[in-house]
């Protein structure tokens, strides 16, 4: 019988010889450049202080869900907040899921058939992927943004076809022109489904609902540990589509659902973005003082991007990681994207702007990103 140690060795071992083995590591207490928190809201102590009233005002809520939503785990507060989260972001409704990968599972794992369509942008997230791969429908990419591209997927769709896109991609940090691949779909009688997890709080509701097309989309995703800073996410749509997830998505059927506390840390959230236009402006101006600060040069681009994600390219795993090194001995911590993660030849750094970032903080970015890119 053949070793799974041996296995399990051997598959280490060729991610080390790569340049791409992963490991944890506690937080750094460098200068934050790389985590999702564009809003500072996980580490607000406004909002802290409002999820602790929040729980304290419902001295009878339990610490557990105790089962999942279609068993123990449901009360009239998850309802009141999905409604709540749902008429925000100018949707019929939305279903919560633990996290937005479950969400993503849970939707395209049961929506799309054995006959159907599901035609992805080649960037999409690896749980709408996930999702994908465990439908029975037939599974086309398009070139990235690439309206041709996607063209010629739709005119080979079968049954019931569902394009997938993001509003902001996250590990290139760019929008695609959503109007138009919108029109497009509708065009060959596709449905658009929209994974807004990054756009939600750099567009307060999101990029579907700032551009004024949540009604021709047929569904949203929207996480919330991002912008939001928390944990979970919902996925909107229209009634019948929440009733279909409820029956059938299993990533919601058969699993615990999120406890009281994390509820109210959400419901705190929202009403927290609700009063932040001042923290999304100071976001853009940081984006827009990272972009004009940056000397890039062609060898080593920078993505276009106006989210908070801003991804410089250095085309090869040692090059991402010594780049990350350096920036990290710089006392910022920014993080290389190593292949397969992203394609191969696009290894990268991603930097992760904030509202919460000083100028002073991205001056000493742009300033080591400068002379990196000079010496590499
Ligand atoms: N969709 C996109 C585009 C994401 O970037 C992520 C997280 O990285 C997810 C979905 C998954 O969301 P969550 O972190 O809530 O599981």
């Amino acid at each position: 019988m053949a070793s799974s140690e041996k296995y399990i060795q051997s598959k280490l071992d060729e991610r080390k010889l790569q340049g791409n083995y992963r490991a944890l590591s506690p937080e750094s207490g460098l200068i934050d450049f790389c985590s999702n928190d564009y809003l500072g809201f996980a580490r607000s102590t406004v909002l802290k202080d409002n999820i602790r009233r929040e729980t304290a005002s419902h001295p009878q809520s339990l610490n557990g869900a105790t089962g999942s939503r279609l068993i123990s785990g449901n009360s009239a507060y998850t309802e009141e907040l999905e409604t709540q989260i749902a008429a925000f972001h100018q949707a019929e409704t939305g279903l919560m899921f633990n996290s937005g990968y479950d969400a993503n599972v849970g939707l395209f794992s049961s929506l799309p058939q054995k006959g159907d369509t599901i035609i992805c942008d080649e960037l999409v997230h690896a749980s709408i992927i996930d999702g994908a791969r465990l439908s029975y429908a037939n599974r086309y990419i398009f070139r990235h943004n690439d309206l041709e591209s996607l063209e010629g997927k739709l005119k080979n769709a079968k049954g019931i076809c569902y394009v997938v896109i993001e509003s902001v991609y996250s590990m290139d940090g760019d929008t695609p022109p959503i109007a138009e691949i919108l029109q497009l779909t509708q065009q060959y009688g596709g449905h658009l489904i929209v994974d807004e997890a990054h756009a939600v709080g750099l567009y307060a509701a999101g990029l579907v609902s700032h551009l004024n097309l949540q009604d021709k989309v047929f569904a949203r995703l929207v996480t919330f540990g991002k912008a939001l800073g928390c944990h979970g996410a919902i996925v909107l749509g229209s009634d019948m589509l929440r009733e279909y997830l409820i029956n059938f998505a299993r990533s919601f059927i058969y699993t615990t659902a999120a406890p009281f506390h994390q509820l109210a840390a959400i419901k705190a959230a929202y009403s927290l973005l609700k009063t932040s236009s001042a923290d999304i402006a100071q976001l853009h101006a940081n984006i827009g003082l990272f972009k004009m600060n940056l000397c890039v040069n062609n060898a080593y681009p920078l993505l276009h991007s106006d989210s908070a994600i801003q991804c410089l390219i250095l085309g090869d795993n040692h090059k991402a990681k010594y780049a990350a090194i350096q920036l990290q001995n710089a006392g910022l911590d920014v993080r290389a994207i190593l292949s397969p993660t992203v394609a191969q030849g696009s290894e990268r750094i991603r930097i992760c702007i904030h509202a919460y970032n000083t100028s002073e903080e991205i001056s000493l970015l742009t300033s080591t990103i400068n002379n990196i890119i000079h010496e590499i």
